[in-house]
């Protein structure tokens, strides 16, 4: 059995990361709890599935997850007893997930030295949530660990930051996670593309992928800068367009940063990912002042359909002020 994808070590890139977890492993006394902070998509949950594994490895010759001992495979094939993932419901973390979390913690763990609880997307958690959890965070039973997660771009409460050590994450690059899309069987160029409209993220990248959203965001893109479009005669062609947006429902606004990504390419004359698209960079000659027009529209569509405006609508003004 390969080990690589359990031992943290193994994975590409977040150099800091393995440095900080690499100094707590080997010091004598572990943190009670850890806030991994970092944008969506970039390995927070690999890397706690990889710190646990370090921690309870029968392997005592290696800092990091031997892959092989009877620990090291309940954990990889999700089936450990004392690993407990902890996962917004219905968008947030409840009182009621905490108090249960509280209650299995107050027994010992079942057969490793030390139980990991992963509680994902803190910055999900109610305030009422977060203060039942406060007591165990700051003086947990023995032989518990905490390791909490967090978007880097959204507030989590200080309460929580203040009990936790804070390792942050940074997005992968372009090329690393071109190399690791690749892992995952994508052909090169779709790769890049990928890591490029992800902005370095192989989560999000993977997403984009899972749900076609290169595909429509190819379409649209290629309509809006084909110089041969004409408002007037193609606007059955853009209306349906639009209609087909606005029925991507949750993945909207992520098809908006996308849209969002494209003029910002085009406003700083980086023109990598039109070209890889087979789309080129369009002959419609947009001067800087109308591309920032563009991102503005494109920002208002956001506000308006967090406003619950009639997405067709929305959309339609939107390709309208785009092409
Ligand atoms: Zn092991």
């Amino acid at each position: 059995m390969s080990h690589s994808p359990l031992c943290y070590n193994h994975l590409l890139g977040q150099e800091k990361v393995k440095q900080l977890l690499g100094k707590a492993l080997t010091s004598d006394r572990l943190p009670h709890g850890f806030l991994f902070k970092g944008p969506d998509g970039v390995g927070k949950c690999l890397y706690a599935r990889g710190l646990a594994a370090a921690i309870n490895c029968k392997d005592t010759t290696t800092i990091g997850a031997c892959g092989n001992c009877s620990s090291c495979r309940k954990l990889y094939s999700g089936n450990h007893p004392d690993y407990t993932v902890i996962r917004p419901d219905k968008g947030a973390i409840k009182i009621d997930q905490v108090r249960q979390l509280v209650k299995l913690i107050s027994y010992p763990p079942y057969e490793s030295p030390v139980r990991v609880v992963v509680l994902e997307d803190v910055h999900a958690m109610r305030r009422e949530a977060a203060n039942s959890l406060l007591k165990t965070l700051e003086e947990p039973p023995v032989g518990n660990l905490f390791i909490l997660t967090a978007d880097s771009s959204r507030e989590v409460l200080a309460t929580l930051t203040s009990r936790c050590q804070v390792v942050p994450f940074v997005t992968l690059g372009v090329d690393i996670t071109t190399t690791l899309l690749m892992t995952h069987g994508l052909e090169e160029t779709d790769a890049r593309i990928l890591a490029r409209l992800s902005e370095g993220s192989p989560g999000v990248a993977l997403t984009l992928h899972r749900d076609e959203m290169v595909v429509m965001w190819r379409e649209v893109v290629g309509f809006l800068s084909d110089p041969a479009i004409h408002v007037n005669r193609d606007v059955g062609q853009l209306l349906c367009l639009a209609e087909k947006i606005a029925k991507l429902k949750e993945t909207l606004p992520t098809f908006l940063g996308l849209l969002r990504l494209w003029i910002r390419d085009l406003l700083f004359e980086e023109t990598e990912i039109l070209t890889l698209s087979g789309i080129g960079i369009g002959v419609k000659n947009w001067s800087s002042k109308e591309l920032y027009n563009k991102l503005q529209a494109i920002d208002r569509a956001e506000q308006e359909l967090g406003r619950n405006c009639n997405k067709n609508l929305v959309c339609e003004v939107l390709l309208f002020t785009l092409q």
